[in-house]
């Protein structure tokens, strides 16, 4: 499932081609992507507008379009969401129909195309769910002190705190195992009870693991004639893809990074932790320094 980092490579790879096309007709395969836009209003909404670039907040894509005679920053917007398996791509228009489409833009000699096999993405006019999200974690606004008050007064275990996408946006299962494994913090922890110097590391963490994530994606994105994503277990391709690249998420049982001992699976809300007992440990009056 694509995290803060797997969309930020679809949002740099779209804004290579997509900004500065007028969208001249909208095809709708799928309604339900776009609920509660109705499929017609999408199309007379979109239908004539200019793509402006496509934004990024938590792991919602923003797209931005200009109607003739409105200013930048007036014209629809179109709150998008991979979901499980979405991909986002232009192509040329002339391209075979792929399996699975949501939603397609006819842009001239191009086609931008959404394909969602699960159908748990969205394409939708109703950007309500931007509201609701928690800060953004690669702002220059994300602090110490900010990330405190997102967990402060959670009895929740601090891994499944990090997934609750209201009080922090874009961090997924993968890297809230990552971040903590990072932070020396066991993900059994209950969130409003981190320290500060606890929420410091956690902070610095969580930081380093997007932004290496997202480098690590960049060579992959720098290929204009493999401008495809693929991301989980179905797709993985090169290096940067599937578990060599994490430090502890799918490694049970192999030797920690830092100390050797093997790495732990546990079950939190329903999702897989991967953590490290000796670098993480419960009680931490009994952490050695690091
Ligand atoms: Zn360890």
């Amino acid at each position: 499932m694509p995290e803060l980092p797997e969309v930020e490579w679809v949002v740099r790879s779209l804004n290579r081609t997509l900004p500065g096309k007028t969208v001249r007709d909208v095809t709708v395969l799928r309604p339900r992507p776009l609920r509660p836009t109705a499929p017609d209003l999408l199309r007379t909404t979109l239908t004539g507008a200019t793509t402006q670039p496509v934004e990024r907040r938590g792991k919602f894509m923003i797209f931005r379009f200009t109607q003739p005679g409105t200013k930048k920053g007036q014209g629809p917007l179109v709150c998008a969401h991979l979901g499980m398996t979405g991909r986002m791509d232009v192509v040329p228009n002339d391209a075979p129909i792929p399996k699975h489409l949501v939603v397609s833009l006819d842009l001239g000699r191009e086609r931008f195309d959404f394909v969602d096999p699960r159908g748990f993405g969205r394409f939708s006019l109703d950007a309500t769910p931007l509201d609701r999200l928690g800060p953004e974690p690669l702002s220059d606004a994300f602090t110490p002190p900010v990330l405190a008050e997102a967990m402060k007064g959670s009895k929740q275990a601090i891994k499944v705190s990090l997934l609750d996408q209201s009080r922090l946006a874009g961090v997924g299962n993968i890297y809230a195992s990552e971040s903590l494994f990072l932070a020396g913090i066991h993900p059994k922890r209950p969130a409003g009870g981190l320290r500060e110097p606890e929420l410091v590391r956690l902070h610095a963490a969580i930081q380093t693991i997007l932004n290496e994530a997202i480098a690590s994606g960049s060579h992959e994105t720098a290929d204009p004639s493999n401008p495809l994503f693929y991301y989980g277990e179905d797709g993985a391709s090169g290096s940067n893809s599937g578990a060599q690249r994490f430090r502890v998420y799918d490694h049970a049982g192999e030797p920690c990074p830092r100390c050797g001992k093997p790495i732990e699976r546990l079950v939190q809300a329903a999702r897989s932790t991967f953590f490290c007992a000796g670098c993480q440990p419960l009680r931490p009056a009994a952490a050695k320094r690091r």
